[in-house]
């Protein structure tokens, strides 16, 4: 069927006033890859928040030979995907705030450090490295390696240690994910602990320890990040930052009201700030879930107890791929969310902060994958998706990783000046 600008063009050309000023004929659905693939090709993209297994780096899991489709980020994917960079990110699991957990943080932190630094320093250096600023982004890229870069997910990995947020920036970490399901002692969660019985809220939004380790997190040159924060505690620690702030992995409230997703407020806040929101690929997030489904995914939870990330954190890999093998079943009976719903919560952004406050994430082994991306090597089709609705090349550069070095950077800048005071 010819497209309506052929059709008019047709038109015109055999009333015989067609002349060069006509616009040029709209694309047609099957030239859209081309030059889909031409722009993925160019633009460096980068995927704010990756989730590494606890047997990251080792024989079980080596990062060159991970088993699709239960782990969903090796190096043949991204380099088949297109997929730039990532962020590997250092999560630990929220437990009773007590010594002996602090302790235990810091250890499986320190684990999760050394798995993504054996990857790029010595086991895949020739394919990866690791990148300690915006600069070395673009560097490793233009020299033909993939990126790693390191954020970490949940602030209990200080324990009420500042100090440690210095440690871990000298190994790498450049963003810290202030929360994550359950209070803090940083501040209050988007997703109170229902296996401590938390109320919605332990501080009213910050605390003054989530102010220091905001402050130092500025010194250092690290950026803060507020997915998994309430929202009074993201609009908070927005104000309370210097730097421009991130949400690694959110998606956004104005198309589907989740707890986890950002409210206007806060998306215009955060913009106001400089930052950036990647809006995360991750289906519960991302629209409603059929009740069917939900309550077929209830059945495995409740046989493998699978409460909360403590619970994920305690089974064994082999337990793990049994829950994921079951997962993916029903994910194949009801669809998860497409990449074109990905895409609406991007446009609504856009539309309400402006393109240089919107990016893209994955959240691969940490929940997240939809369909059409739900391996690091399916990467281009969400850049399909954007060449689709209309955005430029250098619009959608910018969503792939531009606006996230250019927060990066800031805060890269702002730490040196004050070094220099
Ligand atoms: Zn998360």
């Amino acid at each position: 069927m010819p497209s309506i600008a052929t059709a008019t063009a047709a038109t015109f050309a055999a009333l015989g006033v067609l002349c060069l000023s006509l616009p040029a004929r709209a694309e047609t659905e099957a030239e859209l890859p081309t030059r889909a693939e031409a722009i993925h090709a160019r633009v460096l993209a980068i995927d704010t928040h990756v989730d590494i297994p606890p047997d990251f780096g080792t024989e079980a899991y080596d990062p060159l030979r991970a088993r699709p489709p239960r782990q969903k980020v090796d190096l043949p994917g991204m380099e088949a995907g297109g997929l730039d960079a990532a962020f590997f990110v250092v999560f630990v699991a929220q437990r009773e705030r007590d010594p002996a957990n602090y302790a235990r943080a810091m250890a499986d932190a320190f684990a999760k450090i050394a798995a993504i630094r054996s990857m790029t320093d010595t086991d895949h250096v020739g394919r990866i490295g690791l990148a300690r600023t915006a600069a070395d982004v673009r560097r490793i890229h233009a020299g033909g390696r993939r990126v790693a870069l390191m954020g970490m997910e949940n602030g209990f990995a200080l324990g009420r240690d500042l100090d440690l947020l210095g440690t871990y920036y000298a190994l790498g970490v450049r963003y810290l994910g202030l929360l994550h399901n359950g209070h803090n002692d940083i501040g209050d969660s988007a997703v109170p602990s229902r296996r401590r019985n938390e109320t919605s809220s332990e501080h009213g939004g910050l605390s003054d320890f989530g102010r220091a380790v905001i402050a130092r997190a500025n010194d250092l040159g690290m950026m803060v990040d507020v997915s998994h924060a309430a929202m009074d505690t993201a609009l908070d620690a927005i104000r309370a930052s210097r730097a421009p702030v991130i949400a690694s992995h959110s998606a956004v409230r104005g198309v589907h009201d989740h707890p986890r997703n950002l409210s206007d407020e806060a998306l215009l806040a955060l913009g106001k700030s400089g930052g950036v929101v990647s809006i995360v690929a991750f289906d519960s997030y991302l629209r409603a879930v059929p009740a069917e489904k939900r309550e077929a995914l209830a059945a495995p939870r409740a046989e493998w107890n699978l409460r909360d990330a403590t619970d994920w954190a305690r089974m064994s890999v082999a337990e793990r791929d049994q829950y994921s093998d079951r997962r993916a079943a029903i994910d194949r009976q009801w669809p998860k969310a497409s990449v074109s719903h990905l895409v609406d919560h991007v446009d609504y952004a856009v539309g309400l902060i402006g393109i240089d406050h919107v990016g893209i994430t994955s959240d691969f082994n940490g929940g997240g994958g939809i369909e059409g991306w739900n391996h690091a090597n399916e990467t281009l089709n969400v850049t399909l998706e954007l060449v689709r609705r209309g955005y430029t090349e250098a619009e959608i550069a910018r969503l792939w990783g531009g606006n996230l070095l250019r927060v990066m950077a800031t805060a890269e800048a702002l730490a040196a000046r004050t070094e220099d005071r």
